[in-house]
């Protein structure tokens, strides 16, 4: 039997569209070999051109089609010179956080052994942990509705008991999984500034209630400074880490730069009914139009939208595939073959996507 799933797709703005279409194509391919699951792809418009077209950012209408869809594929989203009066980008990928309360934005940080990485690992040894950003709260929480006046300009940061709960089940949970993959070691860390802000010694209150009903796993804290410390020192010792909004935006930057760079970098926005996939990366205008995007962070993304739907469907083939998509791309970035400018080489993106499916044989 086939299992057929609608997949909303966001191609973007910028090299959006670039790294979207060689991506939908891999992911047919490998549901036509598989044969036992398969896509119905719908395009939906949003971004930045389509604002500066229409007026209209995220028109009601893809909205309510990402809602019924099975998961969302989305390409980046914005375009520095495309903003609303208020100063603002455009940014439905933001706005579909909020309506659809994506609140666990998930950061992998996967360097293999011998992989490609600004650092000096120890012989033999990769990275691999996954940061968890909490994606609907925290410093985002009056996005687009900060007070500004002449003199001084207000944010406020809201950590709410209601969405701690959701985001620390789900942070131990995936720490279970992990562990069960023999991928992770069973720790969780809770990122915070707990020693100087209330607001982070209630986030940490909650997150230790969560790790309170999970003896098999080792719950831990640190300071999102000495995270950042030890994210560039001994990486590797981490496995699963959880985080408020804005401490993760800038810590899954430091993940991508440790994994050689944000064309490398997957992440996925993922709430108790629907999910975003989608690349770490911004719409790269500089080099759009030039067939030089790197298609791997949306190819890795496709792949964590596979091992979310298997997972969720109980389709093994679609996680074993999301796996088959990884290795592919470590070889491809290992051997340096068909690889894009940004990571040395000079293949085409689509030369570069193509060479993925060549590995695994569709
Ligand atoms: P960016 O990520 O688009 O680009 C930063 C640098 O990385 C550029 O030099 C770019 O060429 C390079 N780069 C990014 N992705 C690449 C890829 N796949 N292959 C090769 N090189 C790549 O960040 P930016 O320049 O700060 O932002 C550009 C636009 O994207 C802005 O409008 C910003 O708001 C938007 N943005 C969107 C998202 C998103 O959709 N999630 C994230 C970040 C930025």
């Amino acid at each position: 039997m086939t299992v057929k799933f609608t997949i909303a797709v966001f191609e973007g703005d910028g090299i959006g569209p670039e790294i979207t279409a060689p991506t939908v194509a891999l992911l047919d391919a490998l549901a036509d070999s598989a044969g036992t699951y398969s896509f119905d792809f719908q395009p939906l418009p949003a971004g930045a051109a389509h604002y500066a077209k229409t007026g209209e950012s995220l028109p009601a209408s893809s909205l309510q089609a990402a809602r019924k869809a099975d998961a969302i594929l989305l390409s980046a989203m914005g375009l520095p010179d495309v903003r609303y009066p208020d100063g603002t980008e455009i940014s439905p990928q933001i706005e579909l956080r909020k309506a659809f309360d994506l609140f666990a934005g998930v950061r992998p940080v996967r360097v293999p052994p011998g992989g490609e990485t600004p650092l000096k690992l120890p012989e033999g040894t990769g990275i691999d942990f996954v940061l968890v950003r909490e994606s609907t709260e925290g410093l985002f929480h009056t996005q687009g509705q900060g007070e500004v006046t002449e003199d001084e300009a207000r944010e406020t940061l809201l950590i709410t008991k209601a969405t701690c709960e959701k985001l620390f089940a789900f942070t131990f949970k995936l720490a279970n999984e992990r562990k069960a993959q023999g991928r992770g070691t069973g720790r969780v860390t809770c990122v915070d500034k707990a020693n100087v802000f209330r607001a982070f010694a209630f986030f940490r209150k909650h997150f230790d209630a969560e790790a309170a009903k999970h003896p098999g796993l080792t719950a831990d804290h640190a300071y999102v400074d000495a995270t950042a410390l030890w994210m560039v020192q001994k990486p590797w010792e981490f496995d699963v880490l959880v985080t408020e909004n804005m401490f993760g935006d800038i810590l899954s930057d430091l993940g991508a730069g440790l994994m050689g760079g944000l064309g490398l970098a997957p992440s996925a926005d993922i709430g108790l009914h629907q999910a975003v996939f989608q690349p770490c990366h911004g719409s790269a205008p500089d080099i759009a139009g030039q067939a030089r995007a790197n298609p791997f962070a949306m190819i890795l993304s496709a792949a964590m939208m596979l091992d979310w739907l298997g997972l969720k469907h109980g389709v093994e083939a679609m996680s074993r595939d999301a796996t088959r998509l990884r290795q592919a791309v470590d070889i491809q970035v290992a051997t340096r073959t068909d690889v894009t400018a940004d990571l040395g080489g000079s293949a085409s993106t689509a030369q570069a996507a193509q060479a993925i499916g060549k590995l695994l044989g569709c």
